[in-house]
């Protein structure tokens, strides 16, 4: 009995660090907004980058004939076409996936892009369009990893992230390489934009929705990006455009402030990772770590609290209790709790746990994950407030609550823990309702848009193509 209330006091304990009442959600709106000033106002300074990605149009429909795209980023890369009517359709890309021969991620530039032309190639010839016809085609190519972007088209390659580490091409500007060998490989194509995957969110949210200002992706990391103003890019004086905006790209990822409600268990895996004192905002909200946190907070209570029997060395495993198995850990609905017993006994080697502690694990499961969806939906309460859409007014002044117009406004939205996991999006519509009020939370929309980072890609092509 003593020792149940030990648990329970740990338990508590983590419900206390993890709290996010609205006041506190608030403040992590406030500070959202302030440094995506500062990250604007200076280079270096804010831990949010506010890159400037040169989009300065988002696909309206209206765009018209076959656009490619690349998507390259993770192991797999993709090649997509889409064909475009005119009038904002269903899409319905031609994709195709193509692994990447490790060999090829960490040898020399020109074989990794050869490689990209001729799968590109080999589409395009498979899809019945002529390879060299007289007619030039237009690529987006989303290029996953850390670019200094130059102008819309072309960027230089600050450093290779995930499994990739190819020496030649860091600090060598990436579109121009592609184009090299697009152009050995004879196609007759352009490469009319670089972006990465939030970017191409936002140009399909906003394809399917004109009110979409914002992209947020929740997946194995997190990132976001928004439409901006260009008179408030002020580390960017004189910057012009015709449509006067421009897409700033967050990496969000980064965002961190004394606001967040953080733990122990965050400072240790903080502590041991590859990267600490990076990505904060990221490592309490997206998919690579959330399971990580819940491994965390089980093998503490089994170390010093025996609620788990003998201590299993698999809890001990970095990343050994993937989200996942955590979210269904959490959405078990059965009343024994068997699909809970299954992952500890199958993922964590815990076997004969009691139904109560089976319970205090969906507890804990249910802390980390609340925590995580309440803090992305005040980042983009923060986004919404930057821009003057969360009703606060800002900019009218004078007038009272009550009297302000909010306009519609919508978010696109990406990334399988929005998706796939019922309770985080929930929980993060709830907190939307909370932070924002009523009132105006009826005015902000979030939609789902699916392959943003390819489909996107081509249809930014199209809107920034040299005869549009
Ligand atoms: P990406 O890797 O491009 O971000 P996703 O958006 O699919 O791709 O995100 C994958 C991440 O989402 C994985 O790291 C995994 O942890 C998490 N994930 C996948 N499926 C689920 C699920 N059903 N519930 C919770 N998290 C999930």
């Amino acid at each position: 009995r003593k020792k149940w209330k030990r648990v329970v006091g740990v338990l508590k304990e983590l419900e206390e660090s993890c709290e996010t009442t609205v006041g506190r959600l608030r403040q992590v709106v406030d500070a959202m907004a302030v440094e995506m000033h500062a990250g604007l106002a200076s280079e270096g300074g804010s831990k949010l980058k506010m890159l400037l990605t040169f989009v300065d149009n988002l696909p309206s429909g209206s765009e018209k004939g076959i656009f490619y795209a690349l998507d390259l980023g993770g192991t797999n890369f993709r090649v997509l076409r889409v064909e475009l009517g005119g009038q904002r359709s269903e899409l319905d890309p031609d994709v195709e996936h193509q692994p990447i021969p490790e060999q090829l991620m960490t040898g020399r530039s020109e074989d990794l892009f050869d490689f990209i032309a001729s799968s590109l190639h080999r589409f395009v010839e498979n899809g019945n369009d002529s390879v060299q016809s007289s007619i030039m085609k237009e690529l987006g190519f989303t290029f996953s990893f850390p670019v200094k972007q130059t102008s819309v088209s072309s960027g230089v390659l600050i450093k290779w992230t995930k499994a990739f580490a190819i020496k030649d091409m860091v600090g060598k500007e990436v579109a121009g390489a592609l184009q090299q060998a697009l152009d050995r490989k004879g196609l007759n194509m352009r490469v009319a934009v670089l972006v990465n995957d939030t970017v191409g969110t936002l140009a399909l949210g906003h394809y399917h929705d004109a009110d979409t200002v914002a992209a947020v992706i929740i997946g194995t990391g997190t990132n976001a990006c928004y439409w901006e103003r260009t008179d408030a890019i002020i580390k960017c004086q004189g910057l012009l455009t015709t449509s006067g905006g421009m897409v700033v790209n967050m990496e969000w990822g980064n965002f961190w402030s004394s606001h967040l409600p953080r733990t122990s268990y965050d400072i240790d895996l903080d502590a041991e990772s590859p990267n600490p004192n990076d990505q904060g905002f990221e490592k309490m909200i997206s998919g690579m770590y959330l399971g990580d946190i819940v491994r965390r907070v089980i093998l503490r209570m089994s170390e010093e609290l025996d609620v788990f029997g003998p201590v299993s060395s698999r809890l001990y495993v970095p990343f050994a209790l993937r989200t996942p198995a955590m979210a269904a850990m959490h959405e078990d609905d059965s009343p024994e709790l068997t699909e809970v017993a299954k992952i500890l006994q199958d993922v964590l080697d815990i076997s004969d746990v009691p139904l109560k502690v089976r319970k205090l694990v969906v507890k804990i499961c249910d802390v980390v994950t609340r925590r995580a969806a309440r803090l992305a939906a005040a980042g983009i309460v923060g986004i919404l407030k930057k821009i003057g859409r969360d009703g606060s007014g800002g900019i009218t002044g004078g007038r009272s609550r009550s009297d302000i117009k909010m306009r519609r406004t919508a978010v696109a939205v990406e990334g399988s823990l929005y998706t796939q996991y019922t309770m985080f999006r929930e929980y993060l519509h709830e907190a939307l309702h909370e932070i924002l009020g009523e009132d105006i939370a009826r005015h902000v929309v979030i939609n789902v848009t699916e392959d943003g980072s390819g489909t996107g890609a081509a249809l930014l092509a199209a809107s920034h193509s040299s005869s549009g």
